[in-house]
């Protein structure tokens, strides 16, 4: 089985993509299991170019000796595979703008407001008029008070509500929590380490998982890279890509002492290399929480 690293192709990978690309190799690569790479470049609005950065960012994890297994799997040469699983899921077609929903739902609740059920039952005479004014996005089905719980390297044992989850976006896109799982299925994947941001996605996935006959992964959503003001880190206040930092005279060898101190297998400055920090490795040693970087120009 396998761990994995699936970037979105939007820009360079910056420092917090790469120590959790790190992290992730080092998961796998420690537990006996491939690591395989995946290029998500469905969103075609966000991903422009996708071919050049994509290459850019599979080029800077070579550089700091994060290797794969077989070649990276591309989202944009699966939709066959995509219409395939659809086809096997109850979906329905819905109608609401993100507004609707946000009026609808009781309660706020973030980015992950579920959605409160608005087209599930249209009669054939109400969705044939509002799709003469609107295309739909399709939803999965879930049975009603649907939870599934995740089990997290760091947040342990984590519950989350399912909703009716958005599988095709109104434009004709897949949407990535439907994709992921697909892909993961494909890919043999059964761990998963990527950003925190991602935890809260993770039952809805795991649920999809399961009703696509995969096996629910295990996950570790590692803390976010923060400035010392607490602030998600920006390309505006800091360089932050491994060609940034070049540019600042940092050679990979430099970032990969960074990241490994960072992830608590190295001392400050000392040099490195990945299949050293791989002897090392033990998830417990990784500080929990959030990597607070000061966005130095200057190595060491
Ligand atoms: N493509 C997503 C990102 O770059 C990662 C998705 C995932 O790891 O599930 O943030």
């Amino acid at each position: 089985m396998n761990g994995r690293f699936a970037p979105s192709p939007t820009s360079g990978l910056h420092l917090g993509n790469l120590r959790t690309a790190l992290a992730a190799w080092l998961f796998a690569r420690s537990s006996g299991r491939g690591f395989v790479a995946r290029v998500e470049d469905l969103d075609r609005d966000r991903v422009k170019a996708a071919d050049g950065i994509a290459a850019g960012q599979l080029a800077d994890l070579a550089a700091l000796g994060i290797d794969f297994d077989g070649a990276p799997l591309w989202q944009s040469d699966r939709l066959a595979d995509y219409e395939r699983a659809a086809a096997g899921l109850e979906l329905y077609e819905c109608f609401c703008t993100r507004k609707e929903i946000a009026e609808a739902a009781l309660a706020p609740h973030g980015d992950h407001r579920p959605y409160p059920g608005t087209c599930r039952d249209l009669t054939p005479a109400q969705r044939d008029a509002k799709r003469a004014r609107r295309p739909p996005a399709w939803r999965v089905k879930v049975p009603a008070q649907t939870t599934q719980t995740v089990r997290d390297y760091w947040a342990g044992e984590s519950a989350g509500a399912v909703d009716d989850f958005v599988v095709r976006r109104n434009d004709g896109t897949w949407a990535y929590n439907f994709a992921v799982v697909v892909d993961d299925i494909a890919q043999g994947v059964d761990q998963v380490v990527r950003g925190a941001d991602l935890l809260s996605s993770a039952p809805r996935q795991a649920w999809l998982t399961g009703r696509l006959g995969g096996r629910v992964p295990e996950y570790a959503h590692i803390g976010l890279v923060v400035s010392p003001g607490g602030e998600r880190l920006s390309k505006r206040d800091a360089a932050v890509t491994l060609s940034d930092l070049a540019a600042d005279g940092w050679t990979p060898g430099d970032v990969l002492a960074l990241l490994g101190a960072s992830l608590g297998l190295a001392s400050p400055g000392e040099r490195v290399t990945a299949g050293r920090l791989l002897e090392r490795f033990d998830p417990a040693l990784i500080p929990p929480g959030r990597w607070v970087w000061n966005g130095q120009r200057t190595p060491g």
